[in-house]
């Protein structure tokens, strides 16, 4: 049956929001919202076009999911707390049982955050899905890039690599069992934004990024923004055993780890006198992750960010990991 966007809107889209703050949403020509008193409103967008961040085949929900995960994965980097989002949907038809997926897809993984869809624009060509998500942060709390200082050390979240390994094998270049295929693809299309983990280093790391480019591409944006040195050690890199077996060898599985993108884990920095706090929330199942490096003097321009294995420089010369089809 033929929707008109009036129809799809009110059909998949407008649902009643959750968050006190939403005076008006999906509807008016306007969402009128109010900012939490004394913090800063955080805000980011993510565009995903098909064919070039996702296969054109790939499921609604699937789609979905990987778009909002993606940009609420910026709110968790910089320590913010979600409260709404929006929603440019850009369809090549107008297909009902494709909008009805999609849209389960996306309130699922919305829900949880308690991040309220509330406005969005709806136009006819080529599928690309464009999520805005809007969060807060108590004034002056936010985590930069720039923060990073020399003598930190840096963490990085859960597992690193999956994302691309992922990739891999959804591409056919690699094959693994099933079990370990089923725990990539959900690596891939839901990723877990790290919102808990961004909250619960906001007062403690002096910097944090999420990944999305690959560590070491990530590690540098804080590098040039903080104007340090990052030293990386490879051995101690979080790599899944699924990651590991897509490998098939250490070098391969380091190159995930360290040039895959697609993670959406957060990388920070942790000044010296919050490193025992840090360790503390690991030893209580607070926070999943790992030290793998420290902050360094900026030796020279440009700030760089260095990999060792085993003592010896790690280089890639392959080139850095690539979305899809360009
Ligand atoms: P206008 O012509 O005033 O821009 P639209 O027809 O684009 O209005 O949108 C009508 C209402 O529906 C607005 O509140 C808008 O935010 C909302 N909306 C449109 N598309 C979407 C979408 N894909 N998801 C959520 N809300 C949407
Ligand atoms: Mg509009």
């Amino acid at each position: 049956m033929a929707l008109n966007e009036f129809e799809i809107i009110r059909r998949y889209f407008q649902r009643p929001p959750q968050q006190p703050s939403v005076a008006c949403a999906v509807g008016d020509d306007c969402a009128v919202l109010s900012v939490p008193a004394e913090q800063q409103l955080v805000v980011s967008m993510d565009t995903l076009v098909a064919g070039r961040h996702f296969p054109s085949t790939a499921a609604p929900d699937e789609i979905a999911s990987r778009a909002f995960c993606t940009a609420l994965s910026d709110l968790a980097a910089m320590g913010a707390e979600p409260l709404w989002f929006t929603l440019g949907l850009t369809l090549p038809q107008a297909d009902s049982d494709w909008l009805q997926r999609f849209a389960e897809g996306l309130f699922a993984v919305a829900s949880p955050y308690n991040c309220d869809l509330v406005g969005g624009d709806t136009t006819r060509g080529p599928l690309t899905v464009t999520v805005q998500v809007h969060g807060a942060v108590p004034e002056g709390c936010a985590l930069m890039r720039s923060g990073a200082t020399v003598g930190d050390t840096v963490f990085v979240t859960e597992t690193l690599g999956d994302g691309a390994a992922a990739l891999a094998v959804l591409l056919g270049d690699a094959t693994v069992d099933p079990q370990q295929r089923d725990y990539l693809q959900r690596r891939f299309y839901r990723p877990q934004p790290q919102i808990a983990a961004g909250l619960a280093i906001r007062n403690l790391a002096s910097s944090a990024i999420d990944i999305s480019d690959g560590l070491l591409a990530d590690l540098n944006h804080i590098a040039v923004a903080s104007q340090v040195d990052i030293e990386v050690d490879a051995g101690t890199l979080p790599i899944s055993p699924a990651c590991r077996a897509t490998a098939g060898n250490e070098r391969q599985a380091l190159a995930y780890a360290c040039q895959g993108g697609d993670d959406y884990q957060l990388a920070f920095t942790v000044p010296l006198q919050n490193v025992a706090m840090i360790e503390r929330m690991l030893a209580a199942g607070a926070l999943s992750a790992t030290a793998i490096g420290s902050v360094q003097t900026c030796r020279a321009e440009p700030p760089q960010v260095r990999c060792y294995h085993q003592g010896e420089t790690l280089a890639f010369n392959e080139p850095g990991y690539q979305h899809f089809v360009t």
